[in-house]
């Protein structure tokens, strides 16, 4: 089992399993971005040897994400590969959802169970302004897709922008109304350099929830008040779906993280906005057994930072979200 100093169990594992991306989106990377070469990378094989290892250590929830995890070579065989690995009981995807068209239901005959797909805003003009390269037609026949396939219920994530999509949070919200779907609105994290984004333009939960309610009505608290993952639900009266709201920055929910992160090239996050890791890449392919880097990654996770210092001022500089895995 994985413990942390503060007593966590630690066992929920998101594998970053590309940085690159079929898509800009603007709070996330800048348009001219440089990857790293492959060679850095873990390969399939790597991942699916950590993957059995975390499993040993009592890791039963992963989810798949970068970057864009659908452009990864041979993704679905990939997925097939983790979903039948011992131990593996809940695999799930973050996707832009744009080759969600074709690939959701290989991916879920593979094994996947579920999505989230990210989704701010149903104008198409400002969906392309927000992801620069995005057409939101390709989102939406994606979650359609994604749906049909079971990959269900479907949870769509928006990050609210100011000046971007901060007026768009109702039309999101209202999605709900006809769809099993859970949309949650989450609050821009700033990662410094890598974006023209200021932290004037995060839109707070709470104010996401009181322009959804001037339009929508009062929302009423759903899940019996408990935090599903790391979002508080709420339902309009009378809707299908939940609206929840993921506010990282201003109410962090760090006392009941259960994560850690692998990136594309093989580190151990401990935390997405901080910026220790242990490096599980160059050990395994020096040829570490699996004792060894068993070790390492219990290591690791015993020295899980308590939570994030936004509230300091402090932010991590070294990777982009791409290349942690949102
Ligand atoms: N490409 C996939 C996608 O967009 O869903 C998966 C990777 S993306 C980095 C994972 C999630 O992080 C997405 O929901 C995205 O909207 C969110 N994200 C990216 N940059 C962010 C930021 N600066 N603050 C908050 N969320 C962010
Ligand atoms: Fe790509 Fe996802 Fe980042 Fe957008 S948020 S640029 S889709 S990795």
């Amino acid at each position: 089992m994985a413990l942390d100093r503060f007593g966590r169990r630690i066992h929920y594992l998101r594998i970053s399993l590309t940085d690159h991306c079929n898509l800009r989106c603007v709070y996330c990377m800048p348009e001219d971005t440089t990857f790293r070469p492959p060679a850095e990378m873990l390969q399939d094989d790597e991942i699916l040897t950590l993957v059995q290892l975390f499993t040993t250590l009592g890791f039963d929830k992963i989810r798949l994400t970068g970057g864009e995890p659908t452009v990864r070579a041979h993704v679905v065989d990939l997925v097939r590969e983790i979903a039948h690995t011992p131990g593996v009981n809940k695999l799930s995807m973050t996707t832009n959802g744009v080759l969600l068209r074709k690939l959701a239901r290989p991916l879920a005959e593979a094994g996947l169970q579920r999505v989230n797909v990210s989704l701010d805003t149903l104008d198409p003009e400002k969906f392309h302004r927000l992801t620069r390269w995005g057409k939101l037609d390709d989102v939406w026949a994606g979650i359609e897709a994604a749906e049909a396939a079971g990959l269900s219920p479907v949870k769509i994530n928006a990050v609210v922008v100011r000046g971007y999509n901060e007026n768009d949070v109702a039309g999101l919200a209202r999605l709900t109304l006809d769809h099993p779907w859970q949309v949650r609105f989450i609050e821009m994290m700033p990662f410094a350099g890598a974006t023209d984004l200021q932290t004037g333009q995060l839109v707070t939960a709470l104010e996401t929830q009181a322009d959804i309610e001037a339009e929508l009505g009062q929302l009423e608290p759903a899940n019996g008040g408990e935090l599903d993952g790391e979002a508080r639900l709420f339902r309009i009266h009378g809707a299908l779906g939940d609206v929840g709201f993921i506010s990282s920055v201003t109410a962090p929910f760090c006392e009941l993280c259960t994560r850690a992160r692998l990136t594309p090239d093989g580190r151990l996050r401990l935390c997405l906005l901080r910026e220790g890791e242990v490096d599980l890449l160059t050990p395994l392919r020096n040829g570490a057994t699996l004792t060894e880097l068993r070790q390492l990654i219990l290591d690791g996770i015993w020295l899980k930072p308590w939570g994030h210092g936004l509230a300091d001022g402090v932010i991590a500089l070294n990777r982009v979200m791409s290349e942690i895995g949102g």
